[in-house]
């Protein structure tokens, strides 16, 4: 059943409400929401734009950008240059349209798993915009602005963010563009200036740097991604001034000027850098304007988040919201944990709580994935660790696929020999990390990993590797002080 049309509830059994649970949005934490409502064999509706289903992660975000990164790799051949030399390319001359055309095919089959998911489960679509009538009401209004009132016991919000737009910039959506626009691009520039060194700004940065842009970023702040390991960013920024990226730090942008052959941006510090485009990537605004909150009870903080209590519970106990609406950590992996644990909670299932353990992947040229502490949090929090080391041009799978930088550090502590971090940069990063969140999880040491057998040759043999540099680094220690 879907669209305004579709909503004809006849099939209740006195129904008080329409539904029991009426979802916002069908991004990862919606979708997830409304699937896991329905399996407990609730009435679900969730409410989605026109050619949005499956949210920003499909349509604008994730999926879009992971697709271009994928055919950027591909097409480029850049991870095969170690091996068949420095000119080698699959393809030259890469125009849009060789890195569109997979988009659309990924989108495509993606937004069709996700319409497929939802009818087998039974779950309602409306098709257009929510906002609130009372706390209990919601309308629906479709593109020729046809509206119909549902009501339920339950609501989950999860109508995600937008890219943030500064009123000082003048987008064009052509020259100068957030990275909604990245995907509307009709040629690849020969040079971009990305203002924000943040996830996305340095996932893009990276990629437009192997199609051979010249990229310059622009960070007000002196370091990037200061969350991760900082010999991993540093070999990171290593990696991207090869690819001819300029940093430029400490620079706040004064001003982006539109010229007939393209754009000059303008920094406080008085320089000037001329680029034929210019991409902001200044953070993202909860999706929360046309919600009319207060006629739920409720109200967004200045960047349109929700807050929300552990259960993901709104100050309106019937209300929740998950997903980027509610900010931090703002990634598609976290928001369909949150839209599980929500419904189960809205459901009266037992939830035991998002588990603290959460991996990080940056989708960078080469890739970065984290879990647990940094050395720099451990060293502030006066924890003690040893480091175990695995490079990837010491192990044969290195050597086979042509990734002669990659490596994967492991945090040890010399109490207990447990895993306090793991940290991995090049091929398959974020696949990799899964190893150590699994043993961190159950409270695994690295002694498992020393006498664990990996496949050979593969990169997870690296975790076996850093670990036995752990252990040798820990028997030393323990030798002169014997
Ligand atoms: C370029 C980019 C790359 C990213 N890469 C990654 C990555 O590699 N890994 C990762 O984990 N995360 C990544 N993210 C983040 C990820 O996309 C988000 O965390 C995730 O999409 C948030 O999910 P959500 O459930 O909050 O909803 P969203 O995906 O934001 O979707 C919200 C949906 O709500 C709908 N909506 C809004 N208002 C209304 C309304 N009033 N009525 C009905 N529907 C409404 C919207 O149309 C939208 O479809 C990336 C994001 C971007 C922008």
């Amino acid at each position: 059943m879907e669209g305004l049309s579709g909503a004809v509830f006849a099939t209740h059994t006195s129904p008080v409400t329409d539904f029991d649970v009426l979802v916002l949005g069908s991004g990862p934490g919606g979708q997830k929401a409304a699937i896991a409502a329905a399996k407990l064999e609730r009435r679900v509706a969730i409410v989605e734009r026109r050619d949005m289903i499956g949210g920003v992660c499909i349509n604008t975000g994730t999926i879009p950008s992971k697709t271009l990164r994928e055919a950027v790799l591909y097409l480029t051949g850049l991870t095969q240059r170690d091996m068949y030399g420095q000119s080698y390319r699959l393809k030259e001359d890469i125009t849009v349209t060789d890195l569109t055309v997979r988009t659309r095919h990924v989108v495509g089959r993606e937004v069709d798993v996700i319409r497929n998911q939802l009818a087998r489960n039974r779950v309602t679509v409306l098709t257009g915009s929510g906002h609130f009538v009372d706390p209990h009401t919601v309308a629906v209004v479709d593109e020729r602005g046809n509206e119909m009132k549902v009501t339920a016991d339950k609501i989950i919000v999860a109508t995600g963010t937008r890219p943030a737009r500064p009123a000082s910039v003048q987008f064009d959506d052509q020259t100068i563009i957030d990275s909604d626009g990245i995907l509307q691009m009709d040629r690849v520039p020969d040079s971009m200036v990305v203002v924000g060194a943040g996830v996305i700004g340095i996932e893009y940065a990276s990629m437009f740097a192997a199609l051979g842009t010249k990229v310059t970023v622009v960070e007000r702040r002196e370091r990037m991604l200061d969350f991760c390991d900082l010999e991993v960013v540093e070999a990171l920024k290593y990696h991207l001034r090869d690819l001819a990226v300029t940093f430029r730090f400490g620079e706040t942008v004064a001003a982006v000027e539109k010229h007939p052959r393209g754009a000059l941006t303008i920094l406080e510090s008085g320089k000037k850098i001329p680029a034929s485009t210019v991409m902001y990537s200044a953070g993202r605004q909860g999706m929360t304007e046309n919600l009319v909150l207060p006629a739920a009870g409720l109200a967004a903080d200045d960047r349109g988040r929700i807050t929300v209590d552990e259960f993901y519970r709104t100050s309106v106990p019937h209300i929740y919201a998950v997903g980027d609406v509610i900010g931090f950590p703002s990634l598609a992996a976290t928001s369909m944990e949150q839209g599980r644990l929500a419904a189960y909670h809205a459901c009266d299932e037992p939830v035991s709580g998002m588990n603290q353990l959460q991996p990080i992947g940056i989708y960078t040229i080469p890739e970065i994935s984290f879990i647990g502490k940094t050395e720099d949090e451990l060293t502030d929090s006066l924890i003690p660790f040893e480091v175990g080391v695995s490079r990837y041009r010491e192990l044969a799978r290195g050597q086979i696929i042509g990734d002669t930088y990659g490596m994967l550090k492991l945090l040890v502590s010399p109490e207990d020999r447990s895993l306090l971090g793991v940290h991995v940069f090049g091929t398959g990063a974020t696949e990799l990390i899964h190893i150590g969140q699994a043993v961190m999880g159950c409270g695994g040491t690295i002694d498992y990993l020393v006498d664990a057998v990996f496949n050979y040759p593969t990169l997870a043999e690296s975790y076996k590797v850093a670990a036995l540099d752990a252990v040798n680094k820990l028997r030393r220690v323990a030798r002169i002080t014997d």
